[in-house]
């Protein structure tokens, strides 16, 4: 069985030295191991969608291990973005400050379940291809081996025979992906696939200048439509199901988190914030039973997440030419309007079922 890992290096933005060299170890110690392809791209978050970039990450098929300066949750949900999607891998080698990431998956499902009225989150309706993603996050070590250790057990964890009932009763395993595991089966643990196939690196070269847009974590959002009331500059849309997302992330305006302090599940983050909670970090915003308006507020000025929001919004509004609209600006309630939907097409159920005179 020979199952290659891909390895995907994403370049911090500011070209500081020790980062880069950083990030150049890892490479140079990726090229002496068997069954690994890396693919160093610019910095995940800048990258644009007709970008070379944006095909090599497209191309890659499988389970893959993504190195970034971003925090984990915010890697995997900028590249479920790109169109990128796949479960959480567990990873071991965690930023300190992100000790509670491995499961972050399963945390957050955990935190929605046990909020006030358990929405569900629009993950759970999502069919996600099999496969893993792995986000890796070089704030966690400055040391290169550190890394390399970390993918090479993750490579050997995909590398994990499956024992199939052949092998039981003394047939032998192809090891294709399509043979049953047996529940009762030992599972081996197996080297990394040594097929004789060192490294391949594909290098992308690319500058498309800096970005900056919200990125949405479908493992916490409940498609409420906060976001979509509260934004004036029509980044927000939804696509055929009446889904959030980020439709036009370019009208975002730079530096703006706005919005980030108005989601009530703190689904919304902006990777390149200088405040970890509004820049993805889990440990900062792990429990949904915290406080937000002490996360994302200004304490110190009294103010509450909202006042802090309607303030930097008209901030961006006089910016712009346009007229700040203050704590009672937003858009028509969507989030109402689907409220009273639902409410009058169960209204129309019952009367229905009264008509039926059962
Ligand atoms: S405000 Fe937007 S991102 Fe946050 S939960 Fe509601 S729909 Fe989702
Ligand atoms: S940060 Fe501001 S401009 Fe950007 S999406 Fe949010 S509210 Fe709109």
């Amino acid at each position: 069985m020979s199952k290659r890992l891909s390895v995907v290096i994403s370049q911090s933005p500011s070209k500081n030295p020790v980062k880069r060299k950083l990030e150049e170890d890892i490479v140079a110690a990726l090229l002496f191991e068997n069954g690994i392809d890396v693919t160093v791209v610019p910095n995940l978050y800048d990258i644009k969608p007709d970008s070379t970039s944006m095909l090599a990450l497209n191309s890659i098929g499988g389970n893959v291990v993504v190195c970034s300066w971003l925090f984990e949750r915010a890697a995997h949900w900028v590249l479920d973005r790109f169109g990128i999607a796949g479960h959480v891998g567990t990873v071991l080698l965690a930023n300190e400050d992100e000790e509670d990431d491995e499961d972050f998956e399963e945390d957050d499902q955990e935190a929605a379940d046990e909020s006030s009225d358990a929405k569900p989150v629009v993950n759970a309706s999502r069919d996600l291809p099999k496969r893993k993603i792995y986000c890796l996050d070089f704030k966690a070590s400055n040391k290169a081996d550190e890394f390399i250790e970390e993918v090479k057990r993750i490579h050997s964890e995909n590398a994990v025979k499956v024992v199939t009932l052949g092998d039981v009763i003394g047939g032998s395993s192809d090891g294709s992906s399509d043979s049953l595991p047996i529940a009762s089966a030992p599972v081996q643990p197996l080297a990394p696939p040594a097929d004789g196939k060192k490294a391949e690196v594909n290098r992308i070269e690319e500058s498309g200048g800096r970005r900056w847009y919200p990125v949405i974590d479908y493992n916490r959002c409940t498609n409420c439509m906060e976001c979509i009331d509260f934004c004036l500059f029509g980044v927000y849309g939804v696509d055929r199901i009446d889904t959030i997302l980020v439709e036009q992330p370019d009208n975002c305006r730079k530096g703006c988190p706005a919005c980030s302090r108005v989601c009530p599940e703190n689904a919304i983050m902006f990777p390149q914030h200088k405040t970890p909670a509004i820049a993805g970090s889990n440990d900062a915003t792990a429990s949904m039973k915290i406080d937000l308006s002490q996360l994302f507020g200004a304490p110190a000025s009294g103010k509450s997440a909202e006042e802090v929001a309607a303030m930097e919004r008209d901030e961006q509004l006089l910016l712009a030419g346009r007229d700040a609209v203050g704590m009672s600006g937003s858009l028509p309630k969507r989030s109402a309007n689907r409220t009273d939907e639902a409410k009058d097409e169960l209204d129309d159920l019952v009367n229905q079922l009264n008509d039926l005179d059962l």
